[in-house]
């Protein structure tokens, strides 16, 4: 079956990227070590030659994602990285120039406040907005680019990727969306208007917690060249064992992602019941203040919810109480994860904030392990 052919996600992701069928060949071949290829003659053409520009095991890989974030797009082209933040730099780095300006959101990913610093170091204006309502809009003007992440980490803010793509092409601003938190099977931003569509892959994307990874998408072929580009000069290059286990994971990405989004709903249902659980939020939930934003672009609503509960103690006696949820940062994994999030310093959320990844385990069996150690909390 040719890959055109396969229109609904769940076909999708069991074949992208893959060859066509070979007799006796592997249905996903296996990952290729290569620091140089066998390389006779004139260099010009040659698809492989040295291991920092290509190899066939990332090919496979960006193949793949691009089918899954633009589906039978011939000009999606997808560049791998060897984490998000390697790809989001990539992005910033490569766009922009000494006396441009750029927006970004004031809550995102709690890296963006290290990257806006060296932007600024480099002589990059730095304007932030919160990813809630359209504070955006107003820093737009004689901007080089917009970036955008929604739903935002940690906070669950979702902000209009259409009609923020159409303002900052109003102006002339390129538009790059992290898309970590939804995965492409959860809203796919090349499709609302963004210019470039840029994930860590180390989350909801892979879900096994074992793999650093990160990827551009993007229609543009200059734009696709120039983060290439990027990346060869900067090294910042995926493995080829963990391309090929990015890989070989994404063929569980619409099982994993419906049920996480299902569990995340049920989890976020039960928090609400309970009064020591304030401001519980879920993109997912019908009342959540981002909901009918979310609703309009995002086709599952994500693994991720977060809730406060009263202080640091509290939670953290919380998080020991918990038996089936892990003490972990990071989200979107196969097993259940939560962290109290003021750890870190750097989010401007509440010593009780705690941001919690919903995994694959029986819903019914999280909701009673939350409530076990809320009690437990409250003693
Ligand atoms: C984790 C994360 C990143 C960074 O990705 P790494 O793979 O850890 O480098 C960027 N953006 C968001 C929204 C993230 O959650």
């Amino acid at each position: 079956m040719n890959d055109a052919d396969a229109d609904t996600d769940a076909t999708r992701v069991v074949r992208a990227g893959l060859p066509g069928e070979e007799p006796y060949a592997p249905p996903l071949p296996g990952p290729v070590f290569a620091a140089h290829y066998h390389l006779p003659g004139d260099v010009a053409d040659a698809p492989y030659a040295y291991g920092r520009d290509a190899n066939p095991t990332w090919t496979g890989l960006e193949s793949a994602i691009g089918e899954l974030e633009s589906p039978g797009d011939p000009d999606v082209e997808t560049v791998a990285f060897a984490s998000g933040m390697g790809a989001i730099s990539a992005v910033l780095f490569s766009q922009l120039r000494p006396g441009d300006a750029a927006v970004l959101p004031s809550d995102g990913y709690n890296l963006l406040a290290s990257l806006r610093q060296r932007l600024e170091d480099f002589g990059i204006e730095v304007r932030t907005a919160p990813t809630a309502g359209e504070a955006q809009r107003e820093l737009l003007a004689g901007a080089r680019l917009l970036w955008i992440e929604t739903p935002s980490n940690p906070g669950l803010d979702v902000c209009d990727i259409r009609a923020l793509a159409d303002a900052a092409h109003e102006r002339g601003a390129l538009v790059a969306v992290d898309n970590t938190l939804a995965t492409p099977l959860g809203q796919r931003p090349l499709a609302l208007g963004a210019d470039l569509s840029v994930a860590s892959g180390t989350k909801a994307l892979t879900g096994h917690g074992d793999v650093l990874l990160g990827y551009v998408a993007c229609r543009d072929a200059d734009l696709a060249a120039s983060v290439r580009a990027w990346r060869k000069t900067v090294g910042a290059i995926p493995g080829p064992m963990e391309a090929w286990l990015a890989h070989r994971s994404l063929a569980t990405l619409d099982v994993r992602t419906r049920r996480q989004a299902d569990n995340a709903l049920a989890v976020a249902e039960a928090l609400r019941a309970r009064p020591e659980a304030t401001d519980v939020r879920h993109p997912g939930l019908p009342d959540d203040p981002a909901h009918a934003a979310a609703a309009r672009q995002m086709s599952r609503y994500g693994c991720v919810v977060s809730f406060t509960l009263p202080g640091r103690e509290y939670a953290e006696r919380f998080l020991d109480a918990l038996r089936l949820v892990g003490d972990a940062t990071s989200f979107g994994g196969v097993r259940s994860t939560a962290e109290r999030r003021g750890r870190w310093g750097g989010d401007a959320v509440p010593d009780g904030f705690v941001r919690l990844s919903v995994g694959l385990e029986d819903a019914g069996d999280l909701v009673a392990d939350l409530r076990c150690a809320l009690d437990a909390a409250a003693r």
